[in-house]
């Protein structure tokens, strides 16, 4: 067995007999492992305090060939977005982003982009101010948390591969030069007026979403940008809305999974 050390992040942990846990993490390293954690909840010199969400740990950790499971030695912090875990709606945030990077990022597939993703965003948000204010304007703290929805997301189907064909139509290839092409979950790209009412292709009604206002140049804003973006874009919550829940339904139809995050509140 080799003993490996690299950064992470939890996307997943699970409660496992008496004291155990499982444990996936995005890597520095390595991409998305998961580790079998023995005696987790009882050993406070390896892990009291270090296996919670929004910390950057460093983790050693035992890698067995032909083992999908790793097993983890030990973790230390090396950053605590503490902030994220105080504010409700950061922490509602918090588990979509955990849950999508868990769906969506394959085992030991390491792509450093993702790592640095989600890095950016937690320290962007531990910083962010939620208290109310009197000399800030009144911006709401959901239509920045969506900002950072729609930016990760779209980002990380950018890194992962997914990243929907916006500008053909995906059975003619006609070009969407004005943005009015709907789009077709199924095949997972926009599709052209003359296609989406052809009987005989075979579309199910259900499958063709319309695609919220300005979706397109949002995404492709945000997946052209830093994350500065975010505080350099003024867009209305309804349409931030619609755009989240246009990607929920995407991820959804993609992963062929109800996405649970989604669905508090
Ligand atoms: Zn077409």
């Amino acid at each position: 067995m080799k003993l490996l050390s690299t950064n992470g992040f939890i996307v997943y942990a699970k409660k496992m007999n008496e004291a155990d846990m499982l444990l996936s993490y995005i890597t520095e390293d390595y991409g998305k492992i998961t580790c079998f954690a023995n005696n987790a909840r009882k050993s406070k010199k390896r892990f009291l305090g270090k296996l919670e969400p929004a910390m950057l740990t460093n983790i050693k950790f035992y890698e067995k060939p032909g083992m999908t499971l790793d097993i983890l030695y030990e973790a230390d912090i090396v950053e605590d977005y503490k902030n994220l875990r105080k504010d409700i709606n950061i922490y509602l945030f918090l588990t979509k982003l955990t849950e999508i990077s868990r769906i969506l990022c394959q085992e030991r597939d390491n792509n450093k982009n993702i790592f640095y993703l989600i890095r950016n965003i937690f320290k962007s948000l531990d910083k962010l101010e939620t208290a109310p204010s009197a000399e800030r304007m009144p911006v709401s703290v959901n239509t920045v948390l969506l900002k950072y929805e729609i930016y990760f997301i779209s980002n990380l189907l950018k890194f992962t591969g997914i990243y929907p064909n916006f500008s053909n139509c995906i059975d003619c290839s006609e070009s969407n030069l004005r943005n009015s092409f709907d789009f077709n979950l199924k095949k997972g790209g926009v599709i052209c007026k003359s296609c989406a009412e052809d009987k005989n292709n075979g579309h199910a009604y259900s499958e063709i979403k319309k695609l919220p206002v300005n979706f397109i140049n949002l995404s492709n804003l945000m997946t052209g940008s830093d994350l500065s973006i975010i505080n350099k874009l003024a867009v209305k919550e309804e349409i931030l809305t619609d755009c989240s829940i246009f990607l929920r339904d995407f991820l959804s139809f993609h992963t062929g999974k109800r996405l649970r995050s989604f669905e508090t509140i």
